[in-house]
């Protein structure tokens, strides 16, 4: 026994701590590349309204192809661009990248929908707005095609939040609280946000239909959105059995690979107009695609 355990545990330990130091770092050099050689697109998943089964909107979710061609998943690189202060040029080139493909479309579609995610560091300052306010004028697109949506990390610093939200509701800029019920938001908290649309988290959707206890925490925030006028988006929506439940008490959107998986905007923009024409002839199908 020439090295006591206790030093081998040690040694593995700051070992591991120097290999994610490195990745993280590389993750970040890489990140830097991406960005100066366009290597980030968006993938677009529609939005469907539960009543007539139209696509109403899209979320916007950023994807990376990165150098050596492989997707790397959002929940990996979102963390280190916050963590490494790269978020915010993050958020510009998706906002750019919206502009791109969609500003044309939403400039002749008032009622459609764009939902962008933003991160809990895009909203310390209120430079987040001016982005959403050029992009805006460059595309011709209406503030009313535009939903923001925050987790409940960003309304940490709650005077901050207010502040931003103030300032895109007083463009017609609307906003989402994301993934709830993950976090630790209180009922009085969410009432002294004033919110438009409250995303419930996939993981909630997931357990309706399988008798779990969760699944009546669905209807405890359902009920909770209601109260306080809340329009509702679920996420994660696979099956029928869900959207049932979800359009029954009265959730008004979902998103869901029952409905698309993310996909161009073309393909989104496509269900818009298909429902569009079905309304023209009085006869609204609901369109289950993808
Ligand atoms: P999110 O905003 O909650 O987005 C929903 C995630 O659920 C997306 O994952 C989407 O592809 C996935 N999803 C949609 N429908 C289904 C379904 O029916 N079943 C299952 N299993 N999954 C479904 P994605 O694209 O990997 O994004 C993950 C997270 O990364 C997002 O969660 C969001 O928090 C973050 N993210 C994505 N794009 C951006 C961005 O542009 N900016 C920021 N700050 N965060 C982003
Ligand atoms: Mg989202
Ligand atoms: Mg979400
Ligand atoms: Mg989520």
């Amino acid at each position: 026994r020439l090295v006591p355990a206790g030093l081998f545990a040690g040694l593995a330990a700051a070992a591991a701590v120097l290999l994610l130091a490195r990745q993280q770092l590389s993750l970040v050099s890489s990140l830097r590349v991406g960005l100066r050689r366009n290597q980030f697109f968006i993938a677009y998943q529609p939005m469907i309204d539960l009543r007539s089964g139209h696509c109403v909107g899209v979320e916007a979710l950023l994807r990376w192809r990165d150098g050596a061609g492989e997707l790397v998943p959002p929940e990996i690189f979102i963390p280190v661009a916050e963590s490494s202060g790269l978020i915010g040029k993050l958020t510009e080139r998706v906002i750019d990248l919206v502009c791109e493909d969609a500003g044309l479309f939403l400039a002749s579609h008032p009622g459609f929908h764009v939902a962008i995610n933003l991160s809990p560091a895009d909203l310390r300052s209120t430079a987040i707005v001016g982005m959403l306010d050029r992009m805006i004028a460059r595309s011709g697109a209406l503030p009313s095609n535009v939903i923001v949506e925050i987790t409940e990390r960003g309304f940490v610093d709650k005077e901050k939040a207010r502040e931003v939200i103030a300032a895109l509701h007083a463009r017609g800029i609307e906003v989402a609280i994301d993934d709830f019920g993950t976090g630790y938001s209180s009922l009085s908290y969410l009432e002294s946000l004033d919110l438009d649309f409250l995303k419930i988290d996939r993981s909630f959707i997931e357990s309706i239909g399988t008798g779990a206890p969760i699944s009546q925490v669905v209807s405890h925030i359902i009920g909770m959105a209601h109260n306080l006028e809340l329009r509702m988006i679920a996420e994660g929506v696979e099956n029928h059995e869900q959207a049932a439940f979800l359009r029954v008490r009265g959730v008004g959107y979902a998103q869901g690979w029952l409905f698309s998986h993310p996909a161009s905007f073309e393909h989104a923009a496509n269900l818009h107009r298909a429902a569009l024409e079905s309304r023209a002839r009085c006869l609204p199908q609901p369109t289950h695609a993808g």
